[in-house]
């Protein structure tokens, strides 16, 4: 699985807040995973750590860390 950084899903949706954070180390949350029914929440770094395992189980995926970059 290639890690692709494209936004193809168009215009993000930027819902996540300072006060979303990590479950990993407790920064602040751009990524959002859908799993089972719960949502995951990971800074930047732990989302990319975790991405590959993730997509294939997450009914959804919200990435925010375009904001990072702007
Ligand atoms: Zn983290």
């Amino acid at each position: 699985m290639s890690i692709s950084t494209t936004a193809e899903q168009g215009v993000l949706e930027h819902r996540l807040t300072a006060a979303d954070r990590c479950d990993s180390c407790g920064a602040q949350a751009y990524i959002a995973a859908e799993v089972n029914g719960s949502e995951l929440l990971f800074c930047a770094h732990h989302g990319r750590k975790y991405e590959e395992k993730l997509r294939s189980v997450a009914t959804s995926w919200h990435d925010e860390t375009d904001r990072l970059l702007a």
